[in-house]
């Protein structure tokens, strides 16, 4: 088929930091524990290592456990914060309201999630005592968890402090304190803190430790801070399908890439080349960056032709997530010519469209598109 393109179709994407393959570390500590044979279920050495160095992270005595996806992290987690009559309090836009399926209610037996609002993706202390206080009756689901994410569904990231602010709320209030840390590295990275200052110093009980976006296979790990919330949780795991067999293959990535601080690097690396395009974007008068990229993505309105464009030169990236906009993820393989390539045809696009006499009715939010 005749390509109306001069340029080869791009390899690397924008759209998600999972259609990135597997880190070199991650992949050799796949095949080094594809050796010999080894105990099931857990109960091998890569998984007590890697439990170990995961505490060692924290500097705390907390339990791990290593399950499939993100999906099963937040929701087991949260079911275990819970009772069914119970609510729980997260963010209008957060991962565990919009892209779970309703997973987080079903795992917690019909614990209703209530949407609060926030700038750039973030709850606030006030946001989150106002939903509290709102209703007090025995008729309402009573609030018992928060849940933040960090870094946010917006690509932004809470600073200490915030955290602190909000996990001296959810103490005062009885509340338990959630974090769903599919880009956690990527905010510690931005931060430049130990982990322990935005976890369980900030009152963080149980964070959802993401490893498959920073480079492994597959595999999250929940990492509960209160110890006593983590009772049977094992038994949780097991009835929903998540308590893997052969758990050292989910387990082996995560000894590869804490060993040597390849998680952190990853995601350094990673929140660069968003700084990078942000740098190459900002620049031009018709692209509105939509919230300040302190992680790994940049979100942009874009004009809807030079959106097409895009994708008629092959590149992959998400309109639908957060409040529209186009969404532009960078991962721990993005180079910087893959992002000169991409704001190079963004600004071509642009040129392109500016020549039409109507560049300016032709500009319609990519809010609507999915
Ligand atoms: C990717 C992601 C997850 C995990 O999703 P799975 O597809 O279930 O692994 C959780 N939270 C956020 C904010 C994410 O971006």
């Amino acid at each position: 088929m005749k390509s109306k393109r001069n340029h080869a179709t791009p390899s690397r994407h924008f759209a998600s930091d999972n259609y990135a393959g597997i880190c070199p570390e991650a992949w050799a500590a796949l095949a080094e524990a594809n050796h010999d044979h080894s105990p099931g279920y857990g109960d091998d050495t890569w998984t007590q290592q890697a439990a170990d160095l995961i505490r060692d992270l924290f500097e705390t005595k907390c339990e791990v456990f290593f399950v499939f996806n993100g999906t099963a992290a937040n929701s087991l987690s949260l079911a275990s914060t819970c009772q069914s009559y119970h609510s729980i309090l997260c963010h209008r836009l957060a991962h565990v309201e919009n892209d779970e399926c309703g997973a987080p209610e079903f795992f917690s037996n019909g614990t209703k999630v209530l949407l609060l609002d926030g700038a750039d993706g973030k709850l606030t202390p006030d946001e989150i005592e106002r939903a509290v206080r709102r209703r007090i009756d025995i008729h309402f689901p009573k609030p018992r968890t928060v849940s933040v994410t960090q870094a946010t569904e917006c690509g932004t990231v809470y600073a200490p402090d915030e955290l602190a602010a909000i996990g001296r709320t959810t103490r005062r209030l009885g509340l338990k304190l959630h974090m769903d840390g599919a880009r956690f590295a990527n905010a510690i990275a931005y931060l430049n803190v130990k982990p322990k200052e935005v976890t369980w110093k900030a009152g963080v009980d149980v964070l959802c430790f993401g490893a498959t976006k920073n480079g492994a296979s597959v595999g999250e790990a929940v990492v509960f801070f209160n110890r006593e919330m983590a009772r049977e949780f094992d038994y949780r795991c097991k009835q929903a399908g998540q308590l893997a067999s052969k758990m050292r293959f989910l387990s082996a990535p995560w000894v590869g890439m804490l060993h040597g601080g390849a998680w952190l690097r990853h995601a350094a690396h990673a929140n660069r080349m968003a700084a990078l395009l942000h740098k190459k974007l900002r620049v031009l008068p018709e692209v509105k960056i939509l919230f300040p990229p302190q992680a790994n993505a940049v979100f942009a309105e874009l004009p809807q032709a030079v959106i097409a464009g895009l994708r008629e030169r092959g590149w992959k990236f998400y309109t639908f997530i957060g409040e529209g906009g186009c969404r532009f993820m960078c991962s721990w393989d993005t180079t910087a010519a893959d992002v000169e390539a991409f704001a190079a045809d963004i600004g071509a696009l642009l040129e392109g469209t500016m020549k039409l006499p109507s560049t300016k009715s032709r500009r319609v939010s990519s809010r609507q598109s999915n």
